[in-house]
């Protein structure tokens, strides 16, 4: 048995009904046997970044797991696929978006997978629910390049 690791998800979606979307998805997340999941971010409002469509509801969850980063990143796949993700073109709208932020303190640079997730340091919609619930993992420098950027943290 593989050594739990703690790893961290973004989660967002903007399209159909992005709350109950990644409610769903953190159920589905933790019902896998090798993931569980330890915290989850309030839930934040952002604009479409690189992306296009209605805002988008994002949230960051923590997750202790003894599934290989492959592995955990093949789980988040399944769970976007069976809330009818789609690909129609890059940077797409979507109905539910799964990414690994970190794995660990692994550095992973493959065709499939790069951890940490390369464009993470540039979004608030990431940083400030990663911050929420591991102060550790981001620096206030770090919060300060994504200042500007217009997030609203909801109830
Ligand atoms: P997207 O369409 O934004 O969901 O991007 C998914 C693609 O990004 C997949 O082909 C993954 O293999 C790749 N990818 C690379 N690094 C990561 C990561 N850290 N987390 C999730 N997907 C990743």
């Amino acid at each position: 048995m593989r050594e739990p690791v703690t790893a961290y998800v973004g989660m967002g979606a903007n399209l159909g009904d992005p709350a109950a979307a990644l409610a769903l998805a953190v159920q589905q997340v933790g019902s896998h046997p090798g993931v569980t999941v330890t915290a989850r971010s309030s839930y934040y409002r952002t604009a479409p970044m690189d992306s296009s469509g209605p805002d988008y509801t994002n949230a960051v969850v923590a997750v202790r797991t003894t599934l290989t980063a492959p592995a955990l990143l093949a789980c988040l796949q399944s769970i976007e696929a069976a809330a009818g993700r789609e690909r129609p073109y890059r940077n797409a709208p979507r109905t539910l978006d799964l990414d690994i932020l970190l794995y660990g303190d692994a550095q992973v640079f493959s065709t499939a997978l790069s951890i940490p997730h390369p464009r993470m340091w540039a979004r608030a919609f990431v940083l400030l629910p990663l911050a929420e619930i591991a102060p550790q993992c981001v620096s206030e420098a770090q919060l300060r390049t994504v200042f500007a950027q217009t997030i609203t943290k909801l109830p």
